[in-house]
C-alpha cells in the first residue's frame, strides 16, 4: 500500500510559511507584497481557481488584486492592463488566468508580463533561466510537485524520473527542476515507443498528460513515487467527478507514494503561487 501523499495538508504547511515570511518582509520593507489577478471571461473552472488564489493570497497575508475583463475584451485593451499592472510598484506578482478567449494572444500576453512580476514562470526569460540554473521564477505546479517529492523520498539525486506529457507549463519545467536535482530524466509524449515499459523503469513517474486514468499498475515499478497533475472531469452515474492521469485505485497498490486527485497537486499548485509572489517581491526589493 502506498503513503498517500496529502497535498491539500502540505499545501496550508506552504501557506503557514509563505504568511511567516510576509510577516517579516512586511517589517523589513514596510510594504505588502502584491498578486495580481487577471481574469477575462467567464469560465467557470477559471472562476474557481482565480477564487482559490485569492482566498490563499489573503491567507498568505498578501496584497490581492483582481482585475475581471469581459470575454470580449480586446487585445489593445488586455494589454494596457497588463502594462499597468507591469507599472505599479505595488505590484510584485502578475498572473493572467489562462486559457485566454480564442481571439486573444496569449503568447502576447506571457512575453509582455514583466520578466520579474511573472510569477506564473511562462515567461522566455524565466524559462531560459530555469534551464540555465539561474534564479528565477519557477512554474508553480511543477514547483508544488518537486516539494511533495523532496519531502517524501528526500534527496532525489540519481533517481530515475519519467515524465508523462512535455507541455511549456508542466512536463519540460518539471524535467529541468528534476535534472537540477541530478536525477536521470526522461520525457514521454503522445509519439513515444514504448511508453508502458519506459514508464516502468521509473523511481519517480510524473503524469501531466490530461487522460483520464491512463497510467495503470502494471506501468509502475513496485514501490515508485507517482504524482498524478491530470485533472480530468468525467461522469459516474450521472454525476461529475474529477479524476487524474493515473488510476489511483488500479496504482495504489503497486505504489510506494501517490499523490490524489483531487487534494494533490492542485492545491500545491496554488501554494506555490504565494511563494513565489513573495519570491518576485524580494528578488525585487533586493535590487
Ligand atoms: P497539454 O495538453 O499541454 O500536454 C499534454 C501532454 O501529454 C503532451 O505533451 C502530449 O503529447 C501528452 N500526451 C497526450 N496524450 C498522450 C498519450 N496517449 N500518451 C502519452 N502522452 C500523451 O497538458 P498540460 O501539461 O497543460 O496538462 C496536463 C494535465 O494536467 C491536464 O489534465 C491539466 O488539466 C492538468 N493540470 C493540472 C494542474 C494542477 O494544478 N494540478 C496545472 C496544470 C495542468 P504531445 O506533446 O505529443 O501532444
Amino acid at each position: 500500500m502506498a503513503t498517500i501523499i496529502d497535498g491539500k495538508a502540505l499545501a496550508a504547511l506552504v501557506v503557514e510559511e509563505v504568511a511567516k515570511d510576509v510577516a517579516s518582509f512586511e517589517k523589513q520593507y514596510n510594504i505588502k507584497p502584491g498578486l495580481a489577478v487577471v481574469l477575462v471571461g467567464e469560465d467557470p473552472a477559471s472562476q474557481v481557481y482565480v477564487r482559490n488564489k485569492v482566498l490563499r493570497a489573503n491567507e498568505s497575508g498578501l496584497n490581492s488584486i483582481e482585475r475581471k475583463l469581459p470575454a470580449d475584451v480586446d487585445q489593445a485593451t488586455l494589454n494596457k492592463v497588463v502594462d499597468e499592472l507591469n507599472q505599479d510598484p505595488a505590484v510584485h506578482g502578475i498572473l493572467v488566468q489562462l486559457p485566454l478567449p480564442e481571439h486573444l494572444d496569449e503568447e502576447y500576453i506571457i512575453n509582455a508580463i514583466a520578466p520579474e512580476k511573472d510569477v506564473d514562470g511562462f515567461h522566455p526569460v524565466n524559462v531560459g533561466r530555469l534551464n540555465s540554473g539561474q534564479e528565477t521564477l519557477t512554474p508553480c505546479t511543477p514547483l508544488g510537485c518537486l516539494i511533495m517529492l523532496q519531502r517524501e523520498l528526500g534527496d532525489l539525486t540519481g533517481k530515475n524520473a519519467v515524465i508523462i506529457g512535455r507541455s511549456n507549463i508542466v512536463g519540460k519545467p518539471m524535467a529541468a527542476l528534476l535534472l537540477q536535482q541530478s536525477c536521470t530524466v526522461t520525457i514521454v509524449h503522445s509519439r513515444t515507443r514504448d511508453i508502458e515499459e519506459i514508464v516502468k523503469q521509473a523511481d519517480i513517474v510524473v503524469a501531466a498528460v490530461g487522460r483520464s486514468e491512463m497510467v495503470k499498475s502494471h506501468w509502475i515499478k513496485p514501490g515508485a513515487a507517482v504524482i498524478d497533475v491530470g485533472i480530468n472531469a468525467i461522469e459516474v452515474d450521472g454525476k461529475r467527478k474529477l479524476v487524474g492521469d493515473v488510476d489511483f485505485a488500479d496504482v495504489e497498490p503497486v505504489a510506494g507514494a501517490i499523490t490524489p486527485v483531487p487534494g494533490g497537486v492542485g492545491p500545491m499548485t496554488i501554494a506555490c503561487l504565494m511563494k513565489n509572489t513573495l519570491t518576485a517581491a524580494t528578488q525585487q526589493l533586493r535590487k
